[in-house]
């Protein structure tokens, strides 16, 4: 039922993203991630603004026309410095957007960044329950995540939420909470992928979410969000040799592959046994192509903007009816 609602939303195209991982230093702890604070065993990096622009001029050649900036949350990224490097990506690639996933900043710092040519902006609520939350966060607060959510919106992103499932101690009815957010929120993109244990956090001996829950996740957002776009995501991948393909057959319609340099690749581990960190950005994109086609549904290079956004932006396309 997904798949049909997705198919008569977007069609058969599979949106990409270029994902480039630009610093795995973060400030924050949270429990399940191998990039937290906490992590002393970890050999930490920076890009700096070249490197990442350089990222992106490969990305563009290889056909991406959205570039997802991802990292910890790391100061050295000051307002200035994320500001001139997203005029630079937009000024070298006016036809691409860019998204940021760069964790909570200040509405300024958020305003800068958009009125810089900032399009999207992903931030996952990561659990709708307030006491799952704050037992996973110990230096993030609950209503702040939500309230960075909304000042996002507001400001004019395409922004996306998101949520982990098989959490340590995450019920059923917390999943009902998470879709019931997501739905309430209307948030144009929705990232949902399996919990993985990394070995150096405290959660490394709790078992993962299962790749069937995680499936039945994205097909319930999928039938409640009808509009949004939703990822395939690397750990669904992780989780399942075709666990990609899977979520693509369940309602999502995103893919996102790995752009970073191949040095820094292994470093970025947000959790255990991570995929494609061997594999060049091209082998990447031509491995993901493979795997789309298999399944009977097309890679689509345009921009990938929500149905909300074109809605909104008086762009709306005519809807496919199968
Ligand atoms: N620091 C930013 C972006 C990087 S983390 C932020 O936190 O928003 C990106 C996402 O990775 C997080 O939102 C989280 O949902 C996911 N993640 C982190 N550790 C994970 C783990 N062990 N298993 C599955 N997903 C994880
Ligand atoms: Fe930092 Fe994001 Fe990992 Fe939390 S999930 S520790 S904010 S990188």
């Amino acid at each position: 039922m997904a798949h049909r609602v997705r198919v008569s939303m977007y069609g058969s195209s599979v949106y990409v993203r270029g994902l480039i991982e630009f610093s795995n230093i973060c400030k924050q702890n949270c429990m399940y991630c191998g990039l937290r604070s906490g992590n002393k065993q970890l050999s930490r990096y920076r890009l700096s603004l070249q490197e990442i622009m350089e990222c992106c001029d490969e990305g563009y050649r290889l056909g991406y026309r959205t570039f997802v900036l991802q990292s910890g949350e790391d100061a050295w990224y000051t307002t200035d410095r994320l500001a001139e490097l997203i005029r630079s990506i937009k000024q070298s690639h006016p036809d691409a957007a860019v998204t940021l996933s760069i964790g909570e900043r200040s509405d300024e710092c958020y305003t800068r960044l958009f009125e810089a040519g900032a399009d999207r902006f992903l931030l996952r609520h990561e659990t709708a329950s307030r006491a799952l939350y704050n037992a996973l966060h110990p230096t993030m607060q609950f209503e702040q995540r939500r309230e960075r959510l909304h000042a996002l919106q507001s400001i004019g992103y395409q922004i996306g939420a998101g949520f982990m499932v098989g959490l340590p101690g995450q019920t059923s009815a917390d999943l009902a909470e998470d879709l019931l957010y997501v739905q309430e929120l209307q948030p144009d993109m929705i990232g949902i992928g399996p919990f993985l244990p990394h070995e150096a956090t405290p959660l490394r001996d709790m078992p993962p979410g299962t790749v069937e829950r995680t499936l039945d996740m994205i097909a319930l957002a999928r039938l409640l969000v009808p509009q949004a776009l939703i990822p395939a995501t690397t750990a669904m991948g992780t989780a399942h040799p075709q666990g990609r393909e899977l979520a693509l057959l369940a309602g999502a319609n995103v893919v996102m592959p790995n752009l970073s340099p191949m040095s820094v690749r292994s470093k970025y581990m947000l959790y255990n046994n991570k995929i494609c960190t061997g594999d060049e950005s091209a082998q990447c994109r031509f491995c993901l192509e493979r795997r789309i086609e298999a399944i009977g549904l097309y890679m689509d290079m345009g921009r990938g903007d929500s149905l909300k956004y074109l809605d909104q932006s008086g762009q709306t396309i005519a809807p496919f009816f199968p």
